[in-house]
């Protein structure tokens, strides 16, 4: 039969399907019946990435059905079996939409994900850029064995690789006990080949998110996910001509395809790849879509994997926890001589795991000791925060919190697989050692367990926290000599630059100032490069022809100016990873903001997620901004404008976090106290007319300033 004949025949399955489906539920409902995603602002995603069509009613989906066919000529070329993949890919997000038109939860209570919301797909964004995620699988049908399933997921769950499984493959590991999630990068989508239209609509998000590409230019996607989206195919025999339809979708959007199937199916050189031997799989995989794969070996008997960094642990699964808030507990790095260090010490003082009970809250102290020619203390902050993740990629460990507000809980089965407190100290000696090869050259840990001890440690440190703190507060923007860029988003926002500076962190999160400063001593020609501030233009806006300069060389020309401190004027750019975004609510002249964990509404009228599509992709949209959450504190916040007192409404549990920071800040500028309380949350209003009401009886700043437009 040959395969163009599999493809073609593949494709009119899927299409036909779709055409199926899709009158079945306007017999139920009615063509004129909304029909919307949950937790998207980019409606049937792959259908608006490549024909660039809102779909909103069950009508429009019936009318698109049109467009779709028109894309499967049965052309006997190269080209047209490409394009007919990806119609299929759109036939197969229809088919998916068809139940998501009938309830917004068609997976609740299963096994199965099904749709991404844009929070999932914007969570991407840093782990990609740092290459956390390596690539994407996508594994399709049941593999030979059990064994062989668990073996294949965790192998490439162990490499950083994100797992994607459809079908067959899902009851093999939930049989054999893996736990599967978002959160530890292990998805089971969805049971029938069609629920692989979810993984495409991610994949084409990701492309308008982080791209900034056009709704409808079709050719801009597939060359923004053959260049930037590493993600690849695995497809266990038997393959069914449906699948095989798909599989040349994937091929058209870059992602090779790895199969077992020999049935009519032709090799093609690093896009389609036969190989019968499937537990050769991950390297034929990683190697045709040329992935390379950092490893540090770390000597613990649990895995380790940034696959395990959002992996929960339940308080029935938990040996032991070490408790911040209610148990003395502390983490801390120090600078020292060389001499003082004993390279690849790990002491313990005080019992060790095993000789506490079950469910025990235990005193820990990690104390990690460095040296180095040209380590500075100020680095020690910078690796703290590093932790977290360190401690999170153990499988059965989790960690929140840092200093002395930690919180660890050791699972039970790691516990069981011989986990001890040693362990914590082998892997912060390695990733310290693997991460900071260039300023660290000795390192040691020593590990407390003993109450009285860790006491003792927990008041020294804290007084060096206190030290530290103050050295942060008295930097500002004027007090230091530099700022710095961050261009590692560029993976993904090609013309995004962020500008750093201590007042202002990069709009993830997860880089400030120091992180920058320190980035750019231990790797110089990285992503953190100096900006000089010696032409100052204006200073109420925060413009400088320094940055102009930096960001017209690091975004090749796409930007020409950027203001430090203005939401209206040359606002920096987003890429798509900002933990919160902050828009202009026109009737109280304020601003709202919205952080990615907030799914409800905002008196704008949008979602978070609505509200994160109006910028992104290195373009600049005044009006909107991306930002950090501990941008919101600053004084520098929305300068220009009159600053943190435009701030009208905000997430409750947001407030939370940034209140004691944000009273702080509203006294020292405008003399008020308690200021967090005259901001409006969801459980006030979520309306504007409301919002203007609330605001006038907390006699908020904001009704006293300039109008904004
Ligand atoms: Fe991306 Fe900016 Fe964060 Fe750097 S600072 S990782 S460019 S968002
Ligand atoms: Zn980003």
């Amino acid at each position: 039969m040959g395969l163009f004949e599999r493809v073609f025949r593949g494709s009119d399955e899927m299409y036909f399907k779709a055409e199926t489906e899709v009158n079945a539920v306007i017999a139920e409902l009615g063509e004129d019946a909304p029909m919307t995603m949950p937790d998207t602002a980019y409606f049937l995603a792959c259908i608006y990435a490549y024909l660039g069509k809102k779909i909103t009613t069950l009508g429009e989906l019936k009318a698109v059905l049109t467009d779709i066919r028109a894309m499967m000529t049965r052309e006997n070329r190269t080209k047209s079996i490409f394009t007919s993949g990806i119609a299929t890919a759109m036939a197969a997000e229809v088919i998916e939409a068809c139940k998501y038109a009938r309830t917004a939860t068609p997976y609740e209570g299963t096994q199965y994900h099904g749709h991404f919301s844009d929070a999932e797909v914007r969570e991407l964004g840093v782990p990609l850029v740092t290459r956390d995620i390596p690539g994407f699988v996508v594994m399709i049908g049941a593999a030979p064995s059990v064994e062989e399933a668990v073996e294949t997921v965790k192998g490439y769950q162990s490499r950083g690789i994100f797992v994607f499984m459809i079908g067959g493959i899902i009851d093999q590991v939930h049989e054999a006990g893996v736990t599967t999630g978002f959160g530890v990068r292990c998805v089971p989508v969805g049971p029938d080949i069609w629920s692989v239209g979810h993984v495409i609509s991610l994949v084409t998000r990701a492309t308008m998110i982080f791209g900034a590409t056009e709704p409808g230019d079709y050719d801009a996607f597939n060359e923004y996910t053959m260049q930037r989206i590493f993600a690849f195919v695995n497809a266990y025999a038997p393959v069914d001509d449906i699948t095989v339809a798909c599989g040349a979708g994937a091929i058209k959007m870059g992602f090779p395809v790895i199969t077992n199937d020999t049935d009519d199916m032709w090799a093609v050189p690093k896009s389609l790849i036969i190989n019968t031997n499937t537990k050769d799989w991950i390297d034929t995989s990683l190697e045709a879509r040329d992935i390379k794969i950092k490893v540090t070996n770390i000597d613990i008997p649990v895995a380790f994997s940034s696959a395990y960094e959002g992996e929960i642990i339940r308080k029935k699964d938990m040996q032991i926890e070490m408790d911040g808030s209610r148990v003395d507990c502390v983490e801390l790095v120090r600078t020292k001589e060389a001499h003082e260090i004993e390279d690849h010490s790990i002491t313990l003082e005080g019992p060790d795991f095993d000789q506490f009970e079950v469910g025990a809250k235990i005193p820990i102290a990690y104390i990690v000791e460095v040296a180095g020619k040209t380590m500075q203390s100020d680095f020690e902050g910078v690796f703290e925060r590093k932790f977290h993740s360190f401690l999170n990629c153990i499988e059965g460990v989790m960690h929140t919190g840092q200093r002395d507000m930690i919180r660890i809980r050791v699972s039970k089965a790691s516990y069981e697989a011989g986990f001890r407190a040693k362990h914590i100290g082998e892997v912060l000696y390695a990733k310290i050692k693997s991460e900071y090869d260039t300023v660290v050259d000795k390192c040691q840990v020593k590990i407390y367990t003993d109450p009285e001890k860790v006491k003792e440690l927990r008041a020294e440190a804290n007084h060096i926290f206190d030290q530290r703190d103050e050295r942060l507060k008295s930097m500002t923007d004027e007090s230091v000599d530099v700022f710095y860029t961050c261009i590692l988003c560029q993976a993904f926002s090609p013309s995004h630059v962020c500008i750093v500076t201590p007042e202002r962190l990069g709009l993830c999160g997860a880089v400030s100032w120091l992180d920058a400063k320190a980035t750019n001593e231990l790797d110089p020609n990285g992503p953190c490069q100096i900006v000089t501030k010696t032409r100052m233009i204006d200073e109420r806006t925060g413009r400088y022809e320094d940055v102009n300069e930096a960001v017209n060389q690091y975004s090749h020309g796409a930007l020409e100016q950027v203001t430090l401190y203005s939401i209206l004027e040359d606002p920096m750019t987003s890429c798509g990873c900002f933990e919160c975004i902050c828009g202009i609510e026109p009737l109280s002249n304020g601003v709202v903001i919205v952080n990615r964990e907030h799914v409800g509404m905002t008196p704008l009228g949008m979602s978070f997620s609505e509200m994160a599509s109006m910028t992104g992709g290195g373009v600049q949209t005044p009006g909107f901004m991306g930002h950090g959450k501990h941008f919101i504190s600053s004084k520098k916040f929305l300068k220009a404008e009159g600053g943190p007192a435009r701030i009208v409404w905000l997430p409750k549990a947001l407030k939370e976090q940034i209140r004691e920071k944000l009273n702080e800040t509203a006294h020292e500028l405008y003399g008020i106290d308690n200021f967090a309380d005259m901001i409006a949350d969801e459980t006030i209003t979520e309306d504007p007319e409301e919002l203007l009401n609330f605001l006038t009886e907390q006699n908020h700043p904001v009704l006293g300033m300039d109008p904004l437009l």
